[in-house]
């Protein structure tokens, strides 16, 4: 399966905001987006003003490449969340935030989306005690989320919690970081996804 393999920098200063890709260096001055706010290429300071269209493609595009989702993985989630009961632009972002690897993420056992991805991958975690293998695999309330106990000492994840303090954990997550494990306590709520995206604009997109 296509996956990107160019910088990730290149992602936040096409999106000119910092989508946090990367972990550690995210939160420090050498990120892209602090010293050239401005898409790459050679054309990127001189882009002209997005259309409508345009504009509802780069808020897809943003939330997508956060996730780390290819298309055919992106829209078949809208398509779970249209078919749900609620805002479906609201939906689709919990059904987004519940995927077991960006839970690791967001409890802190992986420092970005794409080594939480590799994680679950590898088998390193426990959803209430049995080994799951599926990133995208949807967490519910009351959900456990543990990591096996022989990845414990593992640099990446010791290292990652460390700097938990970075990122916060969400009110909808609880974290024993000493066992190394967390619960999933409800439903995220909009307030409760921390994303600087207007959900709206897909739905537009996607309804054309
Ligand atoms: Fe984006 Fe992180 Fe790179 Fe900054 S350091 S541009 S937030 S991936």
């Amino acid at each position: 399966m296509a996956r990107y393999s160019d910088a990730l920098c290149r992602i936040c200063r096409r999106e000119t905001e910092k989508l946090f890709l990367k972990g550690d260096r995210c939160y420090t001055e050498k990120c892209a987006i602090e010293r050239r706010q401005y898409p790459p290429g050679q054309h990127g300071q001189r882009r002209g003003k997005l259309s409508d269209y345009g504009v509802q493609l780069r808020e897809k595009q943003k939330v997508r490449k956060i996730y780390g989702l290819l298309e055919g993985q992106f829209r078949s989630t809208f398509e779970r969340a249209e078919r749900k009961k609620g805002v479906t632009g609201e939906v689709l972002l919990q059904l987004l935030e519940a995927r077991l690897d960006n839970v690791v993420y967001r409890m802190g056992f992986a420092p970005n989306r794409n080594s939480a991805r590799q994680l679950v991958n590898h088998g390193h975690f426990l959803v209430n005690s049995r080994k799951v293998t599926i990133p995208s695999y949807v967490v519910r309330v009351g959900d456990v989320v543990e990591l096996k106990e022989a990845s414990r000492s593992m640099g990446i994840v010791t290292d990652s919690i460390s700097k938990m303090e970075h990122r916060g954990l969400p009110a909808w997550l609880e974290l024993d970081a000493q066992n190394f494990k967390g619960k999933v306590l409800q439903v995220p709520t909009r307030e409760d996804i921390q994303l600087t995206a207007n959900e709206q604009l897909i739905v537009e997109l996607y309804s054309k």
